[in-house]
């Protein structure tokens, strides 16, 4: 490779950002840091500009910019420190970069991630939020502005490399979204279902009213990802497989009823994709992140991710079954709100994440968030979400109507 790919990391603090920049500083030929972001953990953002000295860094306030400029300045690093949501707009959407990590978590990640679609940039998708939101725009940016959108979530990577060529929205850059929508989807290359792999999260086989007890720090612990709390509790709800399944249907063209969630205790095998003459082709690997990331970063290449090789007598066996839609109503809500379309999807990620952090402040019980995230979708209108206006507006309904009956609800 001639020239080294800059990239920008969007939300670098976090558990992705941190495993990107892993993978990153194992390959300083190919790559270099334009950006990093965060939001409040300004220690981290100060140690990762030490180590991978990007032109610019972005928080969110102005006084954690003026802290971590000094901070900086006195190691003799002369990073350019910016501040707040245009600030993130621009570094996704800068002429000098390449690649767009985009690993913020939830609604706050979606202007940027459409600003880097916009600008026609790599787009490595791990903020799943930002697509269930408006997928349409999301998709339509992509394909009228050549951009390439790569999955990192490690399901829908998993079925990226299962899927033959131009299945993908950023393998077909002209491709319009009624275009998408007049077309068969996946049907018309051979494809009869993707097969979205749950680990099941760590109350897989709980009954609703073992449930009702559990406390954030047990939802936090997944038995195999380490990941942020806000998706390790949609794990646990599997709210997480919810969004993934719309996730699943913008990015391949999908009906909901053409994804299949299978509980894969192990999570070994990442994901699915069954063909019409009965061949099933699935990507296994150990369960860590750094895989997908690799594969976004080096497409279509391949590089060394660090990643432990997987040893496939270690693992042993390897377990399906079928996910227990009434203990865990999440998975149904969002299958729901897909099939609803336009703006259900935007309504429900955000009444989800008000319900996962009421949760996590210990003003919600673990139950209490499917209940909510229903509330919500049954008070808030369903409009189309083709314009961007729409999908905030939703979102900021349905965050004012979790509010309302977060005050009404006897645990808040
Ligand atoms: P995390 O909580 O560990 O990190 C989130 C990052 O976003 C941090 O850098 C934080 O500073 C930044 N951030 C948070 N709120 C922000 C705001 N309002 N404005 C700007 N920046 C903000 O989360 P994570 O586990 O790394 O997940 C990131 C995204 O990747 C999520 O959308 C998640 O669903 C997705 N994802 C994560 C994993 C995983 O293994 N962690 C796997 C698949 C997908
Ligand atoms: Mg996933």
């Amino acid at each position: 490779m001639s020239q080294r790919l800059a990239v920008t990391v969007l939300g670098a603090t976090g558990s992705i950002g941190a495993s990107t920049l892993d993978v990153l500083a194992r390959h300083p030929e190919r790559y270099s840091v334009y950006a990093l972001t965060a939001h409040r953990s300004r220690d981290a953002l100060l140690s990762a500009c030490l180590r991978h000295q990007p032109q610019i860094a972005v928080i969110e306030t102005q006084a954690d910019a003026t802290w971590l400029r000094n901070a900086l300045r006195a190691a003799g690093v002369f990073t350019d420190v910016q501040y707040g949501a245009e600030a993130l707009v621009d570094v996704s959407a800068a002429a000098e970069v390449d690649v767009v990590m985009a690993a913020i978590v939830g609604a706050a990640g979606l202007l940027p991630t459409l600003a880097a679609a916009r600008a026609g940039k790599r787009v490595l998708l791990a903020n799943k939020e930002a697509l269930v939101m408006s997928g349409a725009l999301l998709m339509d940016e992509v394909a009228q502005h050549g951009a390439t959108l790569l999955p990192i979530d490690s399901e829908h990577n998993a079925i990226y490399q299962c899927l033959p060529a131009g299945l993908c929205g950023g393998r077909e850059a002209a491709r319009s979204q009624e275009q998408r929508l007049a077309k068969n989807g996946i049907a018309q290359s051979g494809v009869t279902q993707l097969l979205l792999t749950a680990s099941g999260g760590p109350f897989r086989g709980w009954s609703a009213d073992a449930l009702a007890a559990v406390t954030p720090d047990q939802a936090c612990a997944h038995p195999n990802w380490s990941m942020g709390r806000k998706i390790s509790v949609d794990s646990a709800t599997l709210m997480n497989k919810g969004l993934e399944l719309i996730e699943a249907c913008w990015l391949f063209d999908a009906r909901p009823e053409q994804v299949q969630v299978v509980v894969h205790p192990q999570s070994v095998v990442h994901s699915m994709v069954a063909y019409s003459d009965g061949s099933v082709l699935a990507q296994l690997g150990n369960p860590d992140m750094r895989t997908p990331i690799a594969y976004g970063l080096a497409w279509p290449e391949r590089i060394d991710a660090g990643v432990r090789p997987l040893d496939l007598f270690e693992v042993a066996r390897l377990d399906f079954e079928a996910p227990d839609d009434e203990a865990f109503p999440c998975l149904r809500l969002a299958r729901d709100a897909m099939q609803a379309g336009g703006t259900a999807p935007a309504v429900l990620n955000a009444a989800n994440e008000v319900g996962v952090a009421s949760f996590l402040d210990g003003r919600l019980g673990f139950g209490g968030i499917a209940e909510l995230v229903a509330r919500v979708l049954d008070a808030c209108p369903v409009v189309a979400a083709t314009e961007l206006d729409a999908v905030l507006d939703a979102d900021a309904r349905a965050r004012h109507e979790a509010q309302v009956w977060l005050r009404q609800c006897p645990s808040y």
